[in-house]
This record gives C-alpha cells, sequence and structure tokens, in this order.
C-alpha cells in the first residue's frame, strides 16, 4: 500500500518561464485546501542538494500570480546529474519528511524527477513549464502563450523600422527543437518567411521565395527564424548570405530577441493553465499517482506517465505551413 501522502514539496527547475509563480501559487493553495503541508525548495534540484527548503502556506504565495520568472529561484544542477547528488537530495527529502515532490520544468527536470523515483521509490509529479512548448503529451507548456505575446510585440515593433527603409531583417526567436514559437509568431505578425528546426527550407528555396516577394511589390520583409533551424548557418552568416545573394536593394539586418522573450508578466492563459496544472498535480499526488505529468489536451487537464511527456513529440505542423504560406503571398 502506497503511504499517505501529508507533505509535498515543489520546486522550479531549467529555464524560467512565465507563469511558473501561478503554477506554485495553486500548488501550495491546493495544499492548504486539501489539508496537506506544502514546502517550497528554492534553486530547483542544486537547491535540494543543498537542503534550501522552506515551508510554505496559503499566504506566502500572495500577489505572485501576475509576476513573470519564479520566486523560487530556478537552475541547472551538474551535482544533481550523478548518483550521489540524487542521494543528497533524497536524504534531504528524508530529513524534512517530505513524502511527495511536484517538478515545474521541461524535459531535462523530468529526467531528474524520474531518476529520483526510479532510485529510490519517491513519489514525483511534474508540471510542463517552459517557453519552448517542445513537451510530447500536453498541447501547452507554461509560458508558452506569454512569450508567444512577446514576440508579436517585439515584431510588431521591428517590421515598422523594416517598412520604413526598405529593409529586411532576419529575427531569432527561441526553438531548439521546437518551431512553435518561430510558426505561430510569425503567422501572428506577418513574417514573410518563417524558418523551423523540423523542416530544412534550404537557402536558395528562401532567396528564391523573397526575389518572389519583391516583384510581388513587397519593399521590406520579415524573417522569422528558431535557433534551432536547420539552414546549417547561423542567423548573422545568413544574413551575410542572403545580402550577397539577392540582387534586390534591400539593406538586411539581424535581430536576436533573446532573454527578453522569458520575462514579462504572464498572459490569462498562462496564469489560467498553471493554476489548473498546479492543482491537478496536488491531487495526482493525494490519488498516489507518481512518475506521471499533469498536462492538457483539448481543454482537459490530462495525466501521462513522465516516460510518454519524454518522448519526442510528433509535430504536426502542416496546416500552420501551409497558412504562413498562403496569407504571405
Ligand atoms: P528547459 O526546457 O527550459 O531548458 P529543462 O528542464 O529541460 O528546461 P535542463 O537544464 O535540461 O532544463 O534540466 C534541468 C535540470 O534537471 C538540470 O540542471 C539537472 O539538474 C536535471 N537533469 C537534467 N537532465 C538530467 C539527467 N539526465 N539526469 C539527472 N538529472 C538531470
Amino acid at each position: 500500500m502506497t503511504k499517505k501522502v501529508k507533505n509535498i514539496a515543489v520546486l522550479t527547475s531549467g529555464g524560467d518561464a512565465p507563469g511558473m509563480n501561478a503554477a506554485i501559487r495553486a500548488v501550495v493553495r491546493a495544499c492548504s485546501y486539501y489539508k496537506v503541508n506544502c514546502f517550497g525548495i528554492y534553486k530547483g534540484y542544486e537547491g535540494l542538494i543543498h537542503n534550501e527548503i522552506e515551508e510554505l502556506n496559503a499566504r506566502s504565495v500572495r500577489n505572485i500570480i501576475n509576476k513573470g520568472g519564479t520566486f523560487l529561484k530556478s537552475a541547472r544542477s551538474k551535482e544533481f546529474r550523478t548518483e550521489e547528488g540524487r542521494k543528497k537530495a533524497f536524504d534531504n527529502l528524508v530529513k524534512n519528511n517530505i513524502d511527495a515532490l511536484i517538478v515545474i520544468g521541461g524535459d531535462g527536470s523530468f529526467t531528474g524527477a524520474l531518476k529520483l523515483s526510479e532510485e529510490y521509490g519517491f513519489p514525483v509529479v511534474g508540471i510542463p513549464g517552459t517557453i519552448d512548448n517542445d513537451i510530447n503529451g500536453t498541447d501547452y507548456t507554461i509560458g508558452y502563450d506569454t512569450a508567444l505575446n512577446t514576440v508579436v510585440e517585439a515584431i510588431d515593433k521591428i517590421r515598422d523600422t523594416a517598412s520604413s527603409h526598405n529593409r529586411l531583417f532576419l529575427i531569432e526567436v527561441m526553438g531548439r527543437d521546437a518551431g512553435d514559437i518561430a510558426l505561430n509568431s510569425g503567422i501572428g505578425a506577418g513574417a514573410e518567411e518563417i524558418l523551423i528546426p523540423e523542416e530544412d527550407m534550404g537557402v536558395d528555396r528562401l532567396i528564391e521565395s523573397l526575389r518572389k516577394s519583391k516583384k510581388t511589390g513587397k519593399t521590406s520583409s520579415i524573417i522569422v527564424i528558431a535557433e534551432g533551424d536547420k539552414s546549417g548557418k547561423n542567423i548573422f552568416e545568413l544574413g551575410e548570405y542572403v545580402e550577397e545573394n539577392l540582387e534586390e536593394d534591400y539593406e538586411v539586418r539581424v535581430s536576436v530577441l533573446g532573454h527578453i522573450q522569458r520575462g514579462g508578466s504572464p498572459s490569462c492563459y498562462d496564469r489560467v493553465l498553471a493554476s489548473k496544472l498546479g492543482v491537478g498535480a496536488v491531487e495526482a499526488l493525494l490519488e498516489g499517482k507518481s512518475e506521471v505529468m499533469v498536462g492538457i489536451v483539448h481543454k482537459t487537464v490530462t495525466i501521462v506517465p513522465l516516460t510518454t511527456a519524454l518522448e519526442k513529440r510528433i509535430h504536426k505542423h502542416d496546416q500552420l505551413i501551409k497558412v504562413a504560406d498562403i496569407t504571405s503571398v
């Protein structure tokens, strides 16, 4: 028989994402609602190894639902990747009488949680928190919607200067393995071309397409590029290549949006998603579940094994790619 869960700990790990605070808040308040104790672990697995743990109550998480980042801080921990590191982490969980752990993070954080559970039989539940939307088994990850809106706003501003000067802008957005941010922000901001990691468009087709755009009367262009695109060139090399190979009188400029994509107040969508998943994670633990992720599928909170969450996501971008092609003629 599984032990009754009375003390739940929560941590945020890997890259921070807007909405993580809303998820922590929901976890803490669900614990309060179901009358179990809740502990916050600072700095992810690194803080767990160094016993940076504090009890939280419903009032500890007031005024954070609207804040970006994570008040528990996040970290990347090399030590947790080792068996010795995970032993220290487990010992601290036991020392603090904690009997279950909620991990808010991406696939790396889930891999770590799964190892902890497999090695020590410790109950763990994951909540997908990453701006990349690259986790299998959930339609959305916390932070993705906010990042998308931030990117669209930035591209709108760049478009103003692009069209005033007949400029061609190459804009790099986040997404090492997933083109979700590039594709959706590109369509939302009216980009002429979008390069994503899942598809190799080829630089020559890109040049050809830009030539065609020019012939149809376009005087400026926006190209959105996910950081993990498969052109084989970094964005600056790509900019030079385009400038050298495009005969038209475009000035080429490069803009890397970088960390602004992680920051800012979470969108309402992310706050609601985080609240649903935070409550869902506590309920999953109280129902005796472990080694699972709480995600959202067709607007419904859904539980999937962590092993499924860690599988490669099947990207179904075909419709979006077609829409991008049609709307950029
Ligand atoms: P993001 O998608 O934002 O990068 P992430 O959760 O994938 O988030 P990672 O840096 O990959 O971020 O992982 C976060 C932490 O999880 C690592 O610093 C490490 O402590 C732990 N972790 C990652 N991979 C493993 C692994 N194979 N074994 C044990 N722990 C791991």
